[in-house]
């Protein structure tokens, strides 16, 4: 119908450069990217989490850029996150995990033609080396499917020595069940989302209310098993669901947590950390903010409308 055909239009502009440069050179209104990206230095997304920490919210940063082809940025991104953490515990936002980084491995290297993977899992070691310094953890954020077997098992090589390192899978893809299964051990910090990106049918559900029922078969998995799930949803009924499993399973607070995108149900947010519950926020900050606001463009189209607005009246 028409908001499919949108939401895969604005996947395909995601990758587009043409419409990329074009909204980046226009005046495009500070406050709408705001909403989303705090900012584009390590010192706006440090003083994001602590206003999350003000209201009881726990927070995991991503340092934005994907898919690099030049090795050169890849160890830019691990410095950046290396200065991010090292800021973080400066100012105790780090203590029991309260703030940690999410990493997207083709950032630091996946990607790269020759050896990309070993330089990946070389360059997350080292961003987990100091996110362990410094009492906090990483997440391997989860991209398009081509690299979901690549994640897992530099994931597995890095939990070898950093068990607490966490993992993401995306419920719209049809191997996600399996994938629950083998990762609902303890001390395996799984987070469950949809998935953001473009998948074809061969791997991944089309339709929005099978990838819901995906959701909750994985949610059950995980729930029911001896790993500690992290519900990364912004969907009323999952997190209902979530929240009925955990009881129906005995399950403690502290052994699930709720997530979020910054800027994205901010008042339920601070309702679900009121109540007792886990609630952290994913803020996302840097210079590589485009694909990122697309595809959460894409997730809702009246966000569109409020985004092309306020370019029309700059
Ligand atoms: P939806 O069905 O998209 O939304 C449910 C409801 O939430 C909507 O009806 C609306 O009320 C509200 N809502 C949703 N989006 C918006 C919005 N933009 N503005 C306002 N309200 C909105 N995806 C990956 O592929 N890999 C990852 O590593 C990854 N990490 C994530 C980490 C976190 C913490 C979160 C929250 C999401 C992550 N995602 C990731 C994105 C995820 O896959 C979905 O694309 C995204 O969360 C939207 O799905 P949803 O579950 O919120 O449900």
């Amino acid at each position: 119908d028409a908001s499919d055909l949108l939401r895969s239009s604005l996947l395909h502009l995601s990758d587009s450069s043409l419409v990329r440069s074009t909204i980046e050179k226009a005046p495009v209104s500070r406050h709408v990217v705001q909403r989303y990206v705090p900012g584009t230095d390590v010192a706006h997304a440090v003083q994001a989490a602590a206003e999350l920490r003000a209201t009881n919210r726990q927070v995991t940063i991503d340092y934005l850029g994907e898919d690099t082809l030049d090795a050169g940025q890849a160890a830019h991104t691990v410095d950046t996150y290396v200065g991010l953490l090292r800021a973080l515990k400066a100012r105790d936002l780090t203590r029991f995990g309260a703030a940690e980084v999410s990493v997207k491995l083709s950032a630091v290297g996946q990607a790269l033609p020759k050896d990309g993977e070993k330089i990946a899992l070389d360059n997350a070691r080292r961003i987990c080396e100091i996110a362990h310094e410094a009492d906090t953890t990483v997440t391997l954020d989860m991209e398009d499917h081509t690299t979901t077997d690549s994640t897992l098992s530099i994931l597995a090589e890095l939990r070898k020595d950093f068990p607490e390192t966490g993992a993401v899978l995306q419920s719209y893809l049809h191997r996600t069940e399996a994938d629950c299964k083998d990762l609902a051990t303890a001390g395996s910090r799984v987070r469950l989302c949809k998935g953001a990106y473009k998948e074809p049918a061969s791997v991944a559900y089309q339709d929005a209310e099978d990838v819901d029922l995906s959701y909750v078969r994985c949610l059950k998995i995980l729930m029911a098993g001896e790993g500690y799930p992290m519900i990364a949803s912004h969907d009323p009924r999952l997190i209902d669901i979530a929240r009925a499993l955990a009881s129906r399973h005995g399950r403690e607070p502290d052994s699930y947590e709720f997530q979020m995108l910054y800027g994205i149900r901010p008042e339920e947010q601070t309702r679900i950390a009121d109540r007792g519950h886990q609630m952290r926020v994913y803020i996302p900050f840097g210079e590589e903010w485009y694909g990122y606001l697309m595809r959460r463009m894409a997730e809702r189209p009246a966000n569109l409308a409020f985004f092309l607005r306020s370019l029309a009246s700059k």
